[in-house]
């Protein structure tokens, strides 16, 4: 085996034909050494199995017992339902989504092992939707020896079963090959840190056995996990440190105040500013007319007006004769500004134009044309391809909407989009706060400004929590609703972490409207229709033509339909606290309006789930929410795969780790002094592609 076996292309691994390959690609794993620092956002303990009488309800368990019952039924909606028991209790198990063949499956007397959070229904023991295997009691499966570690998969079609294949075959070649690690390992030996080095530390954490401190691994506290999460923290804080020195010493294009233009758009909009959108606007115009480039981040709670503040700014850079962009988390954000930004301007004569996955081969290549003309003064698109492939005259101004997209790997290829020594000021705009120990680390560099005062006459949204069972209540609700001229959102989220059983979802749950009620015109968005369809039914709802806009969290963030004032979540309790925020957030934007949001739970609600209802029951203000999450997720919680604080980690968490942060600010700084393996570290945590030599 030679030396650089790790860097050898993924494809030299066993069971990685073509296909697997792409798959691997979209993960962002190329080199085997890809592959090895692909970490486990968790585990699962199928190592063991857990009987019913044993259960804690709210945790995820490996129960196995035998089928007593079975039969699929139709309360409100089909459903398919069994029991089991194991001798020392009963439980149940529920599915929502599913085929015939699979309802057969599950015959009276065989046996089955399920793998998911059992909760209380009543006082019943539930699972939902759990992982499982149907076998004949005599062949009972032999249990698993290690921990089962799960990734990150997003989206991407690969499964975790041939992602973990795939890693253990890269772990087999680790023992025969140079990590080039030995004096970052001695660095960590000498500090403390750690005394495991990194390929033992790897080995452990994709392949923990159960010899390993099983509660140390699913907490994120062993020393291995310790190990590679300092040195993720490590080469974040070299990367900002280095982006920072780099940022310091380029120019941005130069801006000129253009305030009659300014105070006339203002001047145009159906409301006044707020004073703290004023004195936000008077600090960015400030920032962008220095010749230092501007790193400007406005928070500001849901609904506080983000928008127009960025459109000053954007206005400004217009007139001047630059170019600007918006960049959007979704192409329904993107939609919704460009139809804005192009009302507000029309006057002017600026050319606004929106660019997204779905712009067509032709219509973007006219695009692509008057981009680097200069013709397009504002772009507004999705972030994914503005990264991809924009190429711009004159860039002056990068404004990134509702995504916290400003970790080192976006640094370094902001300054890959830059020849010469010009660089762009960019503002980002986020609803949620960063906290303080972030904030004076890996944001360091970022100027905060905060728009602390909402709207005048928005009336808090009152929230309450309601279990599934009395849904039905509901139809009477929207009804009343919609005869008042208001609307509704009614929002499906994910049962398991599928994007397909979310799309059924919000297809059964329209049909059951629809059965239940004939008043109602329904609308229908998620992610598997095609742009014509989703457009139509955005545009019919915001005109009004629909009452209810059933939809999945593809309008999650930044839709503002003004109109609507009821927003109905289900399966809240398996969002997270920001989360659940910036939904409500999208009702009770127009004036002195009566808005309610409605949290529906299925079974009983958890502790934190419990904790996380009340937050929002209580109070409105985003600070309060993000605090009281903060304080949640300290107590262990792990929330889906969404990161907070702005970075794309792959096994640090910014706020279960912070405690980490100062020493591994101290370890940056003597790394630094080190050269070779300081590019070891940028070139593993933060790719391949990004050329860090040539941006230093
Ligand atoms: P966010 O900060 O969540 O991005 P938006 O920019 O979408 O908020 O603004 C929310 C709504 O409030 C929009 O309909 C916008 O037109 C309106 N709005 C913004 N500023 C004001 C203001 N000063 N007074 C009244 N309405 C405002
Ligand atoms: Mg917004």
């Amino acid at each position: 085996m030679t030396t650089n076996s790790l860097k050898s292309p993924i494809d030299n691994i066993k069971g990685v034909g073509p296909k697997v390959k792409e798959q691997l690609e979209n993960l962002g794993i190329k080199y085997v050494e890809d592959a090895l620092f692909m970490l486990p956002r968790n585990y699962e303990n199928r190592t063991k199995l857990t009987s019913i009488r044993d259960i804690l309800p709210g945790q995820a368990y490996q129960v196995e017992g035998e089928i007593v019952e079975s039969k699929v039924y139709y309360p409100g909606r089909r459903s398919f339902y069994a029991k089991i028991t194991d001798g020392t209790g009963y439980l149940q198990i529920r599915l929502f989504f599913f085929s015939q063949a699979q309802a057969k499956s599950f015959e009276k007397g065989m046996s089955v092992r399920i793998y998911g959070v059992i909760r209380n229904s009543g006082n019943k023991l539930e699972v939902i939707h759990p992982s499982y295997k149907i076998f004949n009691s005599k062949f009972s499966p032999p249990l698993d020896d290690t921990l089962t570690p799960i990734y990150s998969l997003g989206s991407n079609k690969i499964t975790q079963y041939r992602l973990r294949t795939v890693i253990s075959n890269c772990l087999k070649q680790i023992n025969e090959s140079n990590l080039e690690e030995e004096e970052i390992d001695n660095i960590f030996l000498k500090k403390e840190i750690s005394d495991l080095n990194i390929k033992d530390a790897l080995k452990i954490i994709h392949n923990p056995s159960i010899e390993d401190d099983i509660l140390k691994i699913k907490n994120f506290e062993h020393p291995a996990q310790k190990r590679l999460i300092i040195e993720e923290l490590v080469t974040n804080l070299i990367g900002v440190k280095i982006s920072t020195d780099k940022i310091d010493r380029m120019t941005a294009p130069l801006v000129k105040s253009e305030e009659k233009t300014l105070k006339g758009f203002y001047k145009k909009l159906p409301f006044s500013l707020t004073n703290a959108q004023q004195r936000v606007i008077n600090e960015i115009q400030k920032d962008i007319m220095n010749a230092k480039p501007m790193r400007r981040l406005v928070q500001g709670d849901v609904g506080s007006g983000k928008t127009v503040v960025a459109a000053g700014a954007m206005l400004t850079c217009a007139k001047n004769n630059l170019q600007s962009v918006l960049l959007c988390p979704t192409e329904v954000l993107a939609e919704q500004h460009f139809k804005n930004f192009s009302n507000w301007f029309e006057d002017e004569k600026i050319s606004v134009e929106l660019l997204t996955g779905k712009t067509k081969k032709k219509e973007w290549e006219l695009i692509d044309k008057k981009l680097k003309s200069g013709e397009i003064k504002i772009l507004i698109g999705t972030h994914a391809v503005f990264q991809e492939r924009v190429k711009m005259n004159n860039l002056s101004l990068i404004v990134v909407d509702e995504q916290q997209r400003f970790g080192v790997k976006q640094r370094y290829e902001m300054l890959q989009k830059t020849n010469d020594n010009l660089l762009p000021h960019q503002l980002f705009m986020t609803a949620t706060p960063i906290p303080r120990t972030l904030a004076m680390t890996i944001f360091a560099d970022l100027s905060v400004s905060k728009i602390d005062e909402m709207p005048p006459g928005r009336n808090p949204v009152i929230t309450s929590v309601m279990s599934n069972d009395k849904r039905d209540n509901l139809i009477e609700r929207l009804e009343v609703i919609c005869k008042d001229g208001n609307q509704a959102f009614w929002l499906c989220t994910m049962i398991e972490e599928s994007e397909s059983l979310d799309v059924q979802a919000a297809e059964s749950a329209k049909e059951w409207i629809e059965k239940k009620s004939k008043n109602l015109n329904i609308g229908l968005v998620h992610s598997k229709l095609n742009k014509l369809e989703k457009d139509l039914a955005i545009e019919d709802f915001r005109k009004g033509k629909t009452n209810v806009l059933v939809c999945t969290t593809v309008i999650e963030v930044g839709m503002d339909v003004p109109n609507a004032s009821l927003m109905i979540i289900e399966n809240a309790e398996r969002l997270g606290l920001s989360q659940l925020h910036q939904l409500r957030g999208r009702v009770g934007r127009g004036p002195d309006m009566n808005a309610h949001c409605v949290l529906l739970y299925q079974g009983s609600l958890g502790d934190i789930a419990e904790a996380r209802m009340s937050a929002m029951k209580k109070t409105n203000d985003g600070f309060e929410i993000s605090e009281i999450d903060m304080k949640l997720r300290g107590s262990g919680e792990i929330l889906g795969t969404k990161q907070s604080g702005g970075m794309e980690l792959r096994i640090a968490d910014l706020i279960r780790d912070a405690h980490y942060l100062e020493e591994a600010q101290e370890l940056a700084n003597i790394i630094s002094n080190y050269p070779k393996e300081m590019n070891i570290l940028m070139n593993r945590w933060i790719g391949h592609k990004q050329n860090l030599i040539a941006a230093q």
